[in-house]
């Protein structure tokens, strides 16, 4: 087995397992969304929450101050009762309205506040619904994830072994090639020759289609050492059917010539 071959082994085993997570990755991706979606919501909700707790204080105070208020204004009333002149009463009539005045304005604010706490309290009930649903969804998307992990592991397990046999076989420059493009996040990190012209020995580069140098097929096609596509820099190698159909043109021609000499 050439080094190209012991590798392209390596990458299907690769793309088995790729596919096999695929599926599980789309599921922790949704997963990962309804997380953020989920957080967000909550931070919303924290603030909610703080806001109302400071109303509700805001909203006792202010209810303190109208209390009083009008423990003033029923003492101010008591006095006015047993005032012993006009002059004494009309003072304290005065002050008295003057404290209704204030007591008026405490009040004004109290409605506001309360009216505001009303709404915000609404919409703190709004969000919690919105965070139940959620979280629901959450749930569902999590025993997805689980279901989708548990249905593939026996057979990622089996691949992954499968990986480490095929692995003891590749030559640890090649690997370390590999790995360089898997790093890079390459879909695919080799990609076959493709054919154009034989006559004309046109060959080209699977990934990135550019036309390769006829040195890189002669060396896959002779000792199948690690080659990379010089544009893309993917590694290459050649399908099976295509090596043999050249093989068997070149054995051909070279028959052809034997039979010229020959005659
Ligand atoms: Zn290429």
């Amino acid at each position: 087995m050439s080094v190209t071959e012991k590798l392209l082994a390596l990458h299907r085993v690769d793309q088995k397992l790729t596919g096999l997570k695929s599926r599980l990755r789309q599921a922790e991706a949704y997963l990962r969304q309804q997380d953020t979606i989920l957080s967000e919501i909550q931070k919303t909700h924290a603030s909610l929450t703080s806001q109302v707790r400071q109303l509700e204080a805001t909203v006792h105070n202010d209810q303190n101050e109208i209390n009083a208020f009008d423990d003033r204004i029923a003492k101010l009333r008591e006095r006015m009762q047993t005032a012993s002149s006009s002059k004494e009463h009309s003072a304290l009539l005065t002050e008295m309205n003057t404290i209704k005045a204030d007591r008026g304005l405490i009040e004004t604010r109290a409605v506001e506040a309360l009216e505001q706490l009303d709404a915000l309290k609404a919409k703190l009930a709004e969000i919690d619904a919105q965070r139940l649903e959620r979280e629901k969804v959450r749930g569902v998307a999590a025993q997805d994830r689980d279901k989708r992990h548990t249905d593939i592991a026996e057979k990622v397990s089996e691949l992954e072994a499968e990986r480490e046999r095929v692995l003891t076989e590749v030559p640890p420059s090649a690997i370390t090639a590999y790995n360089e493009l898997l790093e890079l996040g390459l879909d695919d990190v080799m990609a076959t020759v493709e054919e154009q012209d034989r006559r004309n020995k046109e060959y080209s580069c699977g990934a990135c289609y550019t036309h390769l140098p006829v040195e890189q097929l002669n060396i896959l096609m002779n000792r199948g050492d690690l080659t990379k596509c010089p544009t893309c820099g993917v590694i290459l190698y050649l399908e099976q059917d295509l090596f043999d159909s050249i093989t068997s043109d070149a054995e051909k021609k070279r028959k052809r010539r034997t039979m010229e000499t020959l005659d």
